[in-house]
């Protein structure tokens, strides 16, 4: 595995295997790698010649009060964790080498950013993350990008910006990897001491029991919501969202007839956590 600092680097080292006629499979990280991560590493090794994963922790998606300064980093773990994936470039560029001085272009995605965590976190978060994407799909030039449905507004919003902007890359979004009981994998569950890593199973919990309502045919959007509620009062969770959306569109929905999206987010012990379920319209 060759760890890469710089874009120029990163270019000739794919345009050399392109030209071999080999094909490019690319997962964007923040590092601090957990098994959701390996798993899109896997993927990606399983269906293409040549693998590119990046290490950068994105300053432009954070707000002021976020965590980036106190985000995990452990380059040396993540780098012998990348190359047991078979991981064949590992691009982790200096902030400077990505957002030289004068650099002063942002892609914003309309609608889809205004609502759940755009709505949360503010605009700039879908910003930072569009147009750090959208670089680093310029730079890679990847056949195939690797996201995980963790973060579902995120695979839409990449998504959009794909088509929006003709960019010439297949996005597959990848499955919510778990740990045993249920907590979805984050970078941030380091956060959580042993109270707040209990209390946070809840969250899941909560988008079962709702998912238990909808599987026994339930509907209406209140009820299921009331349901997954129900659970978050329990553990003591005061959700900053916890909401039913189309899952292709975001739109608000009264009912859960189509694929609809339930998302929830909450401040647990020290962690902001995210998860959601996709309450499938054949099931
Ligand atoms: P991050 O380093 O948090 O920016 O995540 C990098 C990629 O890994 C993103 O596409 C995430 O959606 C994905 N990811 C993070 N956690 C999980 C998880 N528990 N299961 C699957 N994918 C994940």
């Amino acid at each position: 595995m060759r760890i890469l600092r710089t874009i120029a680097e990163v270019r000739e080292a794919v345009t050399h295997a392109r030209r071999a006629g080999k094909r490019v499979g690319f997962v964007p990280t923040m590092g601090a790698f957990h098994e959701g991560h390996l798993s899109l590493m896997r993927e990606a090794r399983a269906h293409n010649d040549l693998v590119v994963v990046s290490l950068f922790v994105n300053p432009t998606q954070f707000a002021p009060n976020e965590d980036l300064s106190t985000y995990p980093r452990d380059e040396a773990r993540d780098t012998e964790n990348a190359e047991q994936e078979g991981v064949d470039i590992f691009f982790a560029p200096a902030p400077a080498e990505v957002y030289p001085d004068g650099f002063a272009t942002t892609i914003h995605v309309a609608g889809l950013t205004d609502v759940l965590d755009g709505a949360s976190r503010g605009a700039h978060h879908f910003d930072g993350v569009a147009t750090v994407v959208t670089k680093l799909f310029g730079i890679v030039r990847p056949d195939v990008a690797y996201f995980g449905q963790k973060d579902a507004q995120q695979v839409l919003v990449v998504r959009r910006v794909v088509r929006d902007l003709d960019l010439d890359v297949r996005i597959v979004a990848c499955p919510i990897v778990r740990e045993a009981d249920g907590l979805a994998m984050s970078s941030r569950n380091v956060y959580l001491d042993a109270d707040a890593r209990q209390q946070a199973t809840a969250l899941n919990r909560a988008l079962d029991a709702a998912q238990a309502l909808h599987d026994g045919g339930e509907r209406d959007a209140d009820r299921i919501l009331r349901a997954a509620n129900t659970v978050l009062e329990h553990a003591g969770i005061t959700p900053e969202y916890l909401e039913l959306r189309d899952a292709d569109t975001l739109e608000p929905v009264a009912d859960a007839t189509r694929d609809t999206l339930l998302a929830v987010a909450a401040h647990v012990g020290a962690a902001r956590l995210i998860d959601n379920h996709v309450l499938k319209a054949s099931s």
